[in-house]
């Protein structure tokens, strides 16, 4: 997949924005429902990091973001304390962004390498990322309580997503999260056929290809556990997988879920 055409591709503005999902957004921006995170994702803002001091930290939950009408979810774990709950928009001015983007740009799903702030002139094209977690959690561990709450939006995103053929789920946990959805979804009884691994898939029963990556943390690209090439291949699969389905007309998002 490459990367011409989306220099043509008309700039989304939050006007582009189904009214669906930014209903949704802002709801999902307002939400207090974690005690926990709040107070966290709170006080990382009040006290910052130093190389950040002159930033008017984010602070909030963090909506998803990228094309509504994308055919690949990209569905990670939770907001990073100094990166997304720092600017407000997934994986962005953090080292998994860092390492994400510049693939997502390599195999045509985002036009630029980069992601330093709302404003930077990032658009995802056939790619909407979101994550099980709206709130940044303390030392990046979201109890199953707090996953358990934000279904709420989740369940709600990825109903409205109608386009989606591919969920890349980053990590074990937004691999579970896609699952349980598909549990909660009636789409599945049970979990144990799908077993974890970086660059696993599965044919779902709703038709959608789930493609599992290890996540791009500090933790996994610094150890090498997951590097440039395997994080690439499983964007060019999901590319490959949308590729198959191009002559299905993609429809424009509507309001999906009651
Ligand atoms: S994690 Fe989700 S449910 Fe909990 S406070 Fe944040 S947005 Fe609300």
């Amino acid at each position: 997949m490459g990367n011409r055409g989306l220099a043509n591709k008309r700039r989304p503005t939050s006007n582009d924005l189904p009214a669906w999902l930014k209903v949704l957004n802002e709801e999902v921006v307002a939400c207090i429902r974690c005690p926990r995170l709040v107070v966290y994702r709170e006080k990382i803002a009040r006290e910052k990091r130093r190389a950040y001091v002159d930033w008017d930290y984010w602070g909030k939950p963090v909506p998803g973001f990228g094309d509504p009408d994308a055919r690949v979810l990209i569905l990670g774990l939770a907001p990073g304390a100094h990166g997304s709950n720092r600017t407000g928009r997934p994986f962005t001015g953090d080292s998994s962004g860092n390492f994400m983007y510049p693939v997502l740009y390599k195999t045509g799903f985002a036009n630029q390498a980069s992601a330093t702030h709302r404003g930077d002139g990032l658009i995802l094209k056939d790619a909407y990322i979101t994550a099980a977690v709206r709130c940044a959690p303390p030392a990046n561990k979201p109890t199953p309580e707090e996953i358990a709450a934000c279904t709420r939006f989740l369940d709600r995103e990825i109903d409205g997503l109608k386009n989606v053929k591919v969920v890349v789920a980053l990590g074990r946990i937004g691999f579970d999260a896609y699952l349980n959805y598909l549990k909660r979804r009636g789409q599945i009884s049970t979990k144990a056929p799908y077993v974890f691994a970086h660059a696993a898939k599965y044919t779902m029963p709703d038709g959608r290809l789930l493609l599992a990556s290890y996540h791009p943390s500090n933790q996994n690209t610094n150890t090498g556990k997951l590097n440039e090439r395997m994080f690439t291949e499983i964007f060019r699969e999901a590319a490959r997988s949308v590729k198959k389905t191009i002559s299905t007309p993609r429809t424009p998002s509507t309001p999906g879920h009651s």
